[in-house]
């Protein structure tokens, strides 16, 4: 549903943008009908006078007129005049009009036009704005509740303390990684782009994630071939972490993890392939954008996420000029493959 402010914010936007190209058009249409008046009138004068001074160089070569037909003349010159003119006033004050209605038809189109990216923007950051404090919302209420909980049981013992402690604290790092996460997609930050190893930055992340790998008995194979690429190395950790941890995260225990590295077409590549639950083909469009997670990790799995990890590893892929595409079988498993520029010897 869109919000009711900002629609009103909109409409009054589009309408002073209307009112204003519709000023413009009008200005640049009566300057012009007002130079085509003075010179048609021009020429209605010059051709009268012409008409007169030949009357008068046959009243000069002895031509004369009766009265009569003198003053005819004269009368029907002076009505045909004003009939020309009140023709013309007329045709201008129609083609004005026409101006206005097909002016003000196109300039509403043209501000709509105009304002649309700004609007989907804008509506884009209250969607984020909302869902962030949707996500914040979640761990806030499990920790009020469970301390409210605490507080009432008077028999509560220590170790009923701890377990509510250890439980907060879990929440707390939760919402820790939200923020974490958040900044990260709203900030911009400057990449340093240079000959990196890929392989090698994949082998380490690899290293890092074993004990989370290990705990669900998940064999992270690795298959690294040599890939010197033109990237940010902090933007790819961030990426193979994403990836791997995802890969982790969605499969079953004592599957397999393979990530590969290696060169293609002038490319370096890295592909992270799981036995996980998969993702289904109406999901898998929707898993980069922020908040989005599949309905599998949302509520049968309980698996932890805000649905932040593959926009952020898209927002830096787009930022490195990388390609970030995943293919999956619900149940069998997916792939996701990053492919980055090469590095130039
Ligand atoms: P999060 O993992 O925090 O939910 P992500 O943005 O990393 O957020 O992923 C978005 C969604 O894409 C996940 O919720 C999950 O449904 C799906 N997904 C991502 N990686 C995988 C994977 N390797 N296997 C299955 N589903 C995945």
């Amino acid at each position: 549903m869109k919000n009711l402010r900002l629609f009103d914010l909109f409409d009054a936007a589009y309408l002073r943008l209307t009112a204003w190209y519709v000023a413009i058009i009008m200005i640049i249409s009566m300057l012009f009908s007002f130079w085509v008046y003075t010179l048609a009138q021009h020429e209605l004068r010059s051709s009268l006078e012409d008409q007169n001074s030949e009357l008068a160089e046959l009243q000069r070569e002895g031509v004369t007129l009766p009265d009569l037909v003198a003053e005819y003349i004269r009368i029907d010159t002076e009505k045909r005049l004003s009939e020309s003119r009140q023709r013309l006033i007329s045709q201008i004050v129609l083609f004005n009009i026409g101006v206005l209605v097909a002016g003000a038809a196109a300039s509403y189109a043209l501000a709509r036009r105009t304002m649309r990216p700004i609007e989907e923007a804008v509506e884009a950051q209250e969607r984020f704005t909302a869902d962030a404090s949707h996500e914040l919302r979640t761990p806030l209420a499990a920790m009020k509740s469970e301390i409210e909980v605490g507080l009432r049981d008077k028999s509560l013992s220590k170790s009923d303390t701890v377990e509510l402690l250890k439980s907060n604290l879990e929440e707390v790092e939760h919402m820790g990684n939200l923020a974490e996460g958040l900044l990260t997609l709203t900030q911009d930050t400057v990449l340093d782009i240079k000959p990196v190893d890929l392989d090698e930055i994949v082998a380490k992340i690899a290293k890092r994630l074993k004990p989370l790998a290990d705990a669900k008995n998940i064999e992270i194979k690795r298959e690294l071939k040599p890939a010197k690429v033109q990237a940010d190395e902090a933007a790819l950790e961030k990426i193979a972490g994403i990836l791997l941890d995802n890969a982790v995260k969605y499969s079953g225990q004592k599957t397999v993890v393979t990530v590969k590295t290696y060169q293609k077409d002038g490319r370096g590549v890295l592909e992270v392939q799981d036995q996980g639950v998969g993702i289904k083909a109406t999901e898998l469009p929707h898993i980069f954008d922020r908040f989005y997670r599949a309905d599998t990790s949302r509520t049968k799995q309980h698996v932890n996420g805000h649905g932040l990890g593959l926009s952020i590893a898209k927002k830096l892929a787009d930022q490195l000029d990388a390609k970030l595409e995943a293919t999956s079988t619900p149940n069998k498993g997916s792939v996701f493959t990053f492919v980055v520029r090469y590095a130039e010897r």
